[in-house]
């Protein structure tokens, strides 16, 4: 007889509520030293899209920055707006003493690329880290804001006192915002980093190296026991919408039968995401 799938689930849960509440009360705190001052923190959220997902997350945004003693502006330029519409109001915003924080929401309107419109926010006030300078500064190991996401799992790890120096990290994914980024921010604190993408044939012998095995990918249930080597630090940073509404990650569920500890999805990297994004409009604020 086979146990139940609950009672083989064995891993440990990560879990990002407390460290995001704890982060939260921080950037909660210096908006508020801001505020007294007579200069509370401003972020603008830039979007161009009538994506319905996009729409309901800028509404969580803005109602967790005003929790926070954030204030926040939405500019919508329509699905139809143009680059030159949406770099100028990014330049517009990145010139505007009172605004100390800029997000460019995605989507994008076709045609468009992120990494070149982002390219009009001031690195200074570019607090989810899109601008191509700001990864380049990243990279370089220079002051830079990072993207949240990828901010968020390092955060993660560090809470939860799980050691990166020396150890050997796989990431599952290159993307600028998530996959890139959270590789880079590892090889600083001197992992070994190795990084995989949909062309990297035998996923499976490389991801079994990981002594940390970030998943962002962007596909549920890509990860399972076969690809995790036993006692393993999985971070799941995928998010797929399932047929009934509810959210899962790119890890399967049997990997909690191999893995040491998981990020559970929802309530492992996205509210920490949330909360390193406040902080850094606090950061951005407090630096001018
Ligand atoms: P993306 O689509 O830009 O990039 C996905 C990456 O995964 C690509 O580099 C691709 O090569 C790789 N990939 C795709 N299929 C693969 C496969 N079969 N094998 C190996 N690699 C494969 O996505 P993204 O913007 O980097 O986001 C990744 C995931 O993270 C998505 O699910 C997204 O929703 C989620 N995300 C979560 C948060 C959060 O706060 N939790 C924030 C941002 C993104």
């Amino acid at each position: 007889v086979s146990p139940s799938p609950a009672v083989r689930l064995y891993a440990k849960e990560l879990y990002g509520k407390e460290l995001a509440a704890s982060i939260r009360a921080d950037a909660a705190a210096s908006a508020a030293a801001l505020a007294s001052l007579g200069a509370p923190p401003r972020l603008a959220i830039v979007t161009a899209t009538a994506d319905e997902s996009s729409a309901w997350y800028v509404r969580s945004l803005t109602k967790a920055a005003g929790q926070t003693g954030i204030e926040c502006t939405v500019a919508d330029l329509g699905s139809s707006a143009s680059a030159e519409v949406i770099t100028g109001t990014l330049g517009r915003l990145s010139r505007d003493p009172a605004v100390h924080g800029i997000i460019l929401q995605t989507p994008l309107p076709e045609g468009t690329r992120l990494a070149e419109l982002a390219g009009a926010i001031d690195p200074a006030k570019d607090v989810d880290g899109a601008n191509p300078l700001s990864l380049g500064r990243l990279v370089a190991g220079l002051p830079a804001f990072a993207p949240a996401t990828a901010a968020a799992v390092v955060e993660l790890l560090e809470h939860h006192q799980v050691t990166i120096r020396g150890v050997r990290v796989v990431v599952v994914g290159r993307s600028a915002v998530v996959g890139k980024p959270v590789a880079h921010l590892l090889l600083n604190r001197d992992a070994t980093v190795t990084v995989c993408h949909s062309r990297t044939p035998d996923l499976a012998s490389v991801t079994r190296e990981a002594h940390i095995l970030v998943v962002a990918a962007g596909r549920a249930g890509l990860i399972g026991a076969g690809h995790i080597a036993p006692g393993a630090i999985v971070v799941d940073v995928g998010t797929n919408a399932t047929p009934d509404g509810g959210l899962t990650g790119d890890v399967a569920a049997d990997a909690g039968t191999v893995a040491g500890a998981i990020t559970p999805v929802p309530g492992g990297v996205g509210p920490v995401t949330t909360a390193v994004l406040l902080r850094q409009v606090t950061q951005a604020a407090g630096a001018d």
